[in-house]
Parts: C-alpha cells; structure tokens; sequence
C-alpha cells in the first residue's frame, strides 16, 4: 500500500509526543484508516534523529505485535512523516484510565503479544529502550503492538554498553542507573525485560509500582527508589504464577532477569493460554 501523501485526509489528532504529532488520518480513495506522525525538520534536532531512527527500525521490522509502517514521507523542507496502522483502541495508557486496572486472565494475554514483539525485536538485535504502556497500543481485538521507536538501539557486534540516560527515567532499569553495580554480564536487551515487568504491574494497580497513587515522579527520588529500594511486590490476592513472572522480570541484577523467550513459557502465561497461535 504505496501512495503519495496528498491522497490522505487528516481527521485529528492522535497523540503529541516531545516534537511529533500523530494524526489519524484517511486514505480518500479507500477510506482506509491510518496513524500518521509527523516531525518537522526545522524543529529540535534531536526529535528529528530519533524519528529517522524510528523510520529506519520499523522499515526493518515485520511482525503482528510491532506497529506497522507503509510508508515514509519526506519533504526538501526536511519534515517527515511515518505513515502506520491506525490502532483504533488507543494505548495501554488510555485503556487504563478509561477503564481501570487489567486481571490476570487479561495481562496473561497482553503479556505474551508483548514478549512476541520483544523476542522478535531482541533477536534482530533492537532494544526499545522505552517500553511503557503509551507506547503499547491496542486495537479493538485486543492486539497489542509495540510503537514509538524514537530511542531505540541495534545493537552492533562491537560490546557497547548503551547505558546513557534515554527513554522515560521511571521505567529504567537499575543497571541503566548505575550499570557497574547492577549491570554484572550486561547485554541491555535485559532493560526492556525490567520495563515490562514494571509495566505490568501498573496496569494491575493501576498506578506507577515504585510511587504512591497519584504522586508525580520526580527524578531523584525515583532514581533512589529503583536503585536503592527492593522491586515492587503485588499486594495479596495475586496468584503465585503472577508473582513468579514479575519477580522474573523484576530482579535489579540484570543477568539474573528472564530473557523474552524463556519468558514466553513461564508457568503465568501457561495457566491463562488460551489461543492456538503458531507464531
Ligand atoms: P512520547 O514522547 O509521548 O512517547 P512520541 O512522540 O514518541 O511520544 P508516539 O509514542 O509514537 O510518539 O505517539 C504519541 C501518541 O500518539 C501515542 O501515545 C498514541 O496515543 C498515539 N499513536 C501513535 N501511534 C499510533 C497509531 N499507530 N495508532 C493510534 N494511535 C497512535
Ligand atoms: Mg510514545
């Protein structure tokens, strides 16, 4: 599905992220829906790298649980634009506010579309780097999609220890922190794995695990909550299978956290599975 951008109508907005708009927009001849982001190229340069990179990561990438991209748009002024599919149910965020905390039956079922997509992506050697829940999007079957490539990585083959301070600070692994003591044996593919965890457990509580409800993050303290404090624990009335899997994710020595394909067996998504996909 190629086609130039005059052809599309926007319809509103999507979302604003830190430089880019994210409009819905038509395709006027098929009426089909899209998510179109656009960056302006006379803005912050640093909006700008991060949304080439997202271009060149999602034209690599060909998954059912990573966000699809048809289409790159350029203009000389340098504005691009990243044509998608329109996930019409919005992001975990939004899920969760509008309609309250997830059950276990329900996170089992985000939780292995979610480590399909990590799995896929750690294989090809990408971190995301900014896992969170309004960068999960949804669609009205329930299939969850990984987005927003802006600070990822490919990991080359020379050792790189990727620990500078990109993404949302509140979902960073310790050893992103503080990757001499916490990052023994360290691969970064392992920080997604912290961000998933703590993902998780905010859609079960239903506010940020390390911060009381309603409290906003400030980095400091934060910072001191992730490095110096225990992982967050899930009150009682949580199955044991759940605890496990989030004590799997959540360990703050990264080497001793679960990759995403040992992930995909564990006994919590064992208990809930359901389907009958292959891939
Ligand atoms: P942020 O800095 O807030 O993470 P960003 O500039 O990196 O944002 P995205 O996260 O990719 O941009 O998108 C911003 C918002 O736009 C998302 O949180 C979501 O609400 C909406 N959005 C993005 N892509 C889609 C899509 N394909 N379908 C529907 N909504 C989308
Ligand atoms: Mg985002």
């Amino acid at each position: 599905v190629t086609f130039p951008a005059a052809e599309l109508e926007k319809l509103g907005v999507l979302g604003h992220g830190n430089g880019g708009t994210v409009y819905k927009v038509q395709h006027k001849r098929t009426s089909k829906l899209y998510a179109l982001k656009v960056v302006h190229g006379d803005g912050d340069q640093t909006v700008y790298r991060q949304v080439l990179r997202e271009r060149d990561i999602l034209r690599k990438t060909d998954s059912p649980y990573i966000v699809r991209c048809y289409e790159t748009y350029e203009k000389p002024s340098g504005d691009v634009a990243l044509l998608m599919e329109y996930m019409d149910a919005g992001t975990l965020d939004t899920l969760l506010h509008n309609r309250g905390t997830f059950s276990e039956p329900e996170l089992a079922h985000i939780t292995r579309q979610i480590l399909k997509g990590l799995s896929y992506l750690h294989a090809h050697k990408i971190i995301h780097r900014d896992l969170k829940p309004s960068n999960l999007l949804v669609n009205k079957n329930m299939e969850v999609k990984i987005a927003d490539f802006g600070v990822s990585k490919i990991m080359s083959r020379t050792l790189d220890p990727c620990n500078s301070y990109v993404g949302t600070c509140a979902y960073m692994s310790p050893e992103r922190f503080d990757p001499n003591a916490y990052g023994g044996n360290y691969d970064g593919f392992l920080g997604d794995i912290w961000s998933l965890g703590l993902t998780l457990m905010e859609l079960h509580l239903g506010h940020f695990p390390f911060l009381p409800p309603g409290q906003r993050p400030d980095w400091a303290t934060l910072m001191c909550a992730i490095c110096f404090g225990d992982p967050p624990t899930l009150p009682s009335g949580a199955s044991d299978e759940f605890r496990s899997f989030l004590d799997c994710c959540l360990q703050k020595e990264s080497s001793k956290r679960w990759s995403a394909s040992r992930l995909l067996d564990h006994p919590f998504l064992v208990k809930y599975y359901q389907g009958t996909d292959s891939c």
